[in-house]
């Protein structure tokens, strides 16, 4: 039996990882794999497309109301029978994150033993990893691989390295670097760069299409709506790339000269 995966995307806020996150999950699906996607930003967007637009109620939403939450509550068949479930983010002003989805995860994992039949867990995790919070399923556990997602323009790859230094810092391995590509000039190459020498290496380039977002503004994720489509043959191989990935290093960042030259 395959051990269970259990990945995090890791990246600045608006880059993509929603989207990734859930068109990596339909092709898993479509590869006959058990998929759990657990999403963790408050705008439920790693789910909605997986549920042909609909949204689901958060755990976190949930316990505050003080329900007596069951299964089937949190817990949402998708496309291809992914499982979703939406832990909700932080509170403007109030909660923290970290802590709300470790609290939410533990009682998903009272609640729902099928957790552990699963091939692969996605957590989709809002922001960078730079605030502590953030960091808290690797802590404990509950994500045995990273991968960071960035284009290559310098903000992006600046929060990617940073990323790389908060996870040398708590001692996790990097499994790979993903680029989304906002179609920066040499674009590819600055992103494969700079993987290699934080001592990475480039899954996969997502090329800019229209097609992602209009899949997404109907609520489906291009492997389920634009099957044929050349963008969701990347998302299979990234797929295939995350599912076969065995390796993984301690990043070592750039200095930020080195960044900056990189993306000039
Ligand atoms: S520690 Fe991080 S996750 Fe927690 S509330 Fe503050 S910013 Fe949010």
């Amino acid at each position: 039996m395959m051990e269970q995966k259990r990945i995090a995307i890791y990246g600045k806020g608006g880059i993509g990882k929603s989207s990734t996150a859930s068109n990596v999950a339909a092709a898993c699906a479509d590869e006959g794999y058990k998929v759990m996607i657990i999403g963790c930003d408050p705008k439920s967007d790693s789910s909605i497309t997986l549920l042909g637009g609909k949204r689901i109620p958060t755990i976190l939403d949930l316990l505050r109301q003080k329900i007596d939450v069951k299964e089937e509550d949190i817990v949402y068949e998708g496309y291809k029978g992914v499982k979703c479930v939406e832990v909700g983010g932080p509170e403007p002003g109030i909660g923290c994150a970290g802590r709300g989805i470790i609290v939410a995860i533990q009682k998903l994992r009272q609640m729902c033993k099928s957790i552990d039949d699963m091939d692969l867990i996605i957590y989709d995790v809002p922001g960078d990893i730079v605030c502590g919070g953030f960091v808290a399923p690797i802590r404990k556990g509950l994500v045995n691989e990273a991968y960071i997602l960035t284009s290559g323009e310098y903000m992006p790859l600046y929060a990617a390295n940073n990323i790389c230094k908060g996870l040398a810092k708590i001692d996790t391995p990097l499994s790979g670097i993903i680029c989304n590509s906002r179609s920066v000039t040499r674009e590819e190459e600055i992103v494969r760069k700079f993987s290699e020498e934080i001592g990475s290496k480039l899954m996969a380039f997502i090329p800019k299409e229209q097609i992602v977002q209009d899949c997404e503004r109907d609520g489906f994720s291009v492997l389920e709506k634009a099957p044929d489509s050349p963008v969701a043959g990347v998302y299979r191989e990234l797929a295939h790339a995350i599912m076969s990935n065995d390796s993984s290093v301690l990043p070592s960042s750039l200095e930020d000269e080195r960044l900056r030259e990189l993306t000039r």
